[in-house]
């Protein structure tokens, strides 16, 4: 196997388990080295770190894959495959819409695998793994006897490796219009061709429990619904009316079909626009709320916005912390990595302060355990959601 051998500076996190070998950190590349190769990685001359794959092309230049000196072949994935199967066995017993493989957190970065009713759905994100596509394909076939594979390879990242963005059937039936999927007693139509990431926001999946829990009686506002996940789980566990705000119209058009076949569709209404407008008119007229959901997309991707971002989410966490009745609950959710969880939370304190509330934690939740968190790589934990009852300071 050819070697790389890199600098000390950013040793001890690669040493602690954090995949990522950045351009800057390579001191020297055997010759002959091509995009997408298998490598070994050397701390010094001698010190083994792993093995994984290259794209020079890439700032993050080589993705570790492995702590063993072995070949990344056959074998190899088809046990580490097997290893995020039994976490999900484990963890998720009997459930049929979910996460097989989520990248970095199951030690195979660059690599996601969903799967909605046996039709699975491909992501990947590195060259290493687009080159090994015809093995993965195989291997997943065998393992999960599937419906049909989908490559949802259409986001924008795939270009950082210079990698196309493609939609394509890999095998077995195309996914057809739309697979109806059930969490928690509710029923979702899930769009795998068109819909936000690979159809569906299953990270959210443990959130949605939770308001389901907190719901019975409550008349909810759910912004940035998407296809109404938090409204219907609302409905279904006792709510007594919901508004969804959602900008896309085709995920709204959606989210009304999933109201229907939950038979919930007499307590929905919705609106189509900008949540942000929302807000802000229902609070000049002065409605109110007992439980409000916000839910928005990563206000930033990038460290350099990470102001901009606080500012977007002080601007609606203020205004729905005064659109909730005394005691009212606000779910409020950031998906960004870059913005941490004790940042987020000092945020939704000063929005709190100006709105003179006071926050109650009732719970803080986080991704689902299908996108597990390994604390020696800080980018696996990127969703941060608090439930808080909301206060009037007296
Ligand atoms: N809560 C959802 C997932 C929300 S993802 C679930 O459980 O499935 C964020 C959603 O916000 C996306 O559907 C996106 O289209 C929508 N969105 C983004 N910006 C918006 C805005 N300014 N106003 C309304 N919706 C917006």
């Amino acid at each position: 196997m050819k070697k790389v051998v890199i600098h000390s500076r950013g040793l001890d996190r690669i040493r602690a388990g954090h995949p990522w070998v950045y351009k800057s950190q390579i001191k020297n590349l055997e010759k002959d080295i091509n995009p997408g190769d298998e490598v070994a990685v050397y701390g010094e001359p001698k010190k083994f770190l792993g093995v994984g794959f290259i794209n020079p092309l890439s700032e993050i230049t080589i993705r570790l894959i492995s702590r063993q000196e072995q070949e990344l072949d056959k074998n190899f994935f088809l046990k580490t495959i097997q290893q995020a199967l039994k976490w999900r066995k484990k963890f998720l017993p009997g459930e049929t819409s979910l996460r097989w493989i989520n990248s970095e957190s199951d030690h195979l970065a660059g690599l996601i695998v969903d799967d909605y009713e046996g039709h699975l759905v491909l992501q990947i994100s590195s060259l290493g793994m687009e080159a090994r596509k015809p093995l993965l394909i195989e291997l997943l076939t065998e393992i999960f006897h599937p419906k049909g594979i989908y490559e949802r390879n259409d986001f924008p990242s795939r270009t950082l490796e210079g990698l196309p963005m493609i939609k394509n059937n890999l095998y077995g039936e195309p996914p057809p219009g739309l697979i109806e999927i059930k969490e928690n007693g509710c029923r979702f139509l899930i769009d795998i061709i068109q819909g936000h990431k690979t159809g569906f926001y299953l990270d959210q999946r443990e959130n949605r429990i939770w308001v389901g829990r907190l719901a019975q009686g409550k008349e909810v506002l759910d912004c940035f619904s998407y296809t109404g996940g938090f409204a219907i789980s609302s409905l279904i566990h006792g709510a007594k009316n919901v508004l969804a705000a959602e900008f896309s119209e085709e995920a709204l058009s959606l989210a009304r079909k999933n109201a229907e076949i939950n038979g919930v569709q007499s307590q929905w209404s919705d609106f189509l626009g900008n949540a942000f407008d929302l807000l802000k008119t229902l609070s000049t007229q002065g409605r109110l709320f007992d439980l409000i959901i916000l839910d928005p997309p990563s206000f930033t991707r990038r460290k350099a916005s990470i102001e901009s971002a606080l500012r977007g989410y002080k601007e609606i966490n203020l205004r729905a912390m005064k659109m909730l009745r005394d005691g009212g609950i606000l779910v409020t959710a950031s998906c960004s990595h870059h913005i941490q969880e004790m940042l987020f939370q000092q945020v939704l304190v000063e929005a709190a302060s100006d709105a003179r509330k006071i926050l109650l934690e009732i719970h803080r939740g986080t991704q689902a355990i299908d996108h597990p968190i390994i604390p020696a790589i800080p980018e696996t934990h990127y969703l941060k959601c608090f439930f808080y009852e909301v206060r009037s300071m007296n």
